[in-house]
């Protein structure tokens, strides 16, 4: 994988099934990884969990409507949303409310033009992307540097040599400094679907990477592991 190349994980949120099922299939045809979730608190859920690069979210969802989870998100993310709306009153209000949504799109779309509006919110977003994104160059956390173009790694000052694998999954982390970044999203950013062998592979390309960026042995590692979860890059440590 190279960073730039990693493919886009969208997640759907809509509860009408038969729609739901054609719509992933078209999507993951076209390259995307797609997680679906069938109502609000899913949608929420699924958000904090896979941290998706982009969000289809269809307004009138069960349980918490797509205009709650979207405003419920943007509390703490950017992260690309577009609305689907099945009448034009539903765009009025997406429009009107300002909820912070991107886009929109109204059913039925075909799957062609839902992909091009998708693929101009992730381009309008990539160019104005803030720090600390794992498209940008250099990532930053306390005394740890990746440069990404140089693919250089240096530690409080310290050049340190890292395996391509374990450069990747530190890229992974640092891009989500303090948050934890669950397993399979890291196997999926760092082998995709070369990952062959047990999930062990994972942990002890973590076990490797500590031992090189842990300048000091006795205090905490920086790399903190969240059990069945995945595992987190702390911050100010
Ligand atoms: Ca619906």
């Amino acid at each position: 994988m190279t960073v730039a190349e990693r493919p886009i994980r969208v997640l759907v949120a809509e509860d009408e099934e038969s729609f739901v099922d054609a719509l992933a299939i078209g999507l993951r045809r076209e390259g995307f990884i797609v997680d679906i979730a069938m109502d609000g608190p899913s949608a929420l859920a699924a958000f904090e969990d896979i941290e998706p690069d982009l969000i289809l979210l269809d307004i009138m969802l069960p349980r918490m409507s797509g205009l709650d989870v979207c405003r419920s998100i943007r509390l703490k993310s950017n992260v690309p949303i577009i609305m689907v709306t099945a009448k034009s009153t539903e765009i009025d209000t997406v429009v009107g409310l300002e909820v912070g949504a991107d886009d929109y799109v109204s059913k039925p779309y075909r799957l062609r033009e839902l992909v091009a509006r998708m693929r101009a919110v992730l381009r309008r977003r990539a160019i104005d992307a803030p720090a600390n994104q794992i498209d940008d160059k250099v990532l930053k956390v306390d005394g740890v540097v990746l440069d990404d173009a140089r693919h250089n790694v240096t530690v409080d000052g310290a050049s340190i040599q890292l395996p391509l694998k374990e450069f990747e999954l530190l890229a992974v982390l640092l891009s989500s400094a303090g948050r934890v970044v669950t397993r399979e999203t890291l196997i999926d950013r760092v082998w995709g679907s070369d990952y062959v062998g047990d999930t062990k592979t994972l942990d002890v390309h973590i076990k490797r990477l500590r031992k090189r960026i842990d300048a000091d042995p006795l205090a905490p590692s920086k790399i903190t592991t969240i059990r069945g979860v995945g595992y987190r890059f702390e911050t100010n440590g």
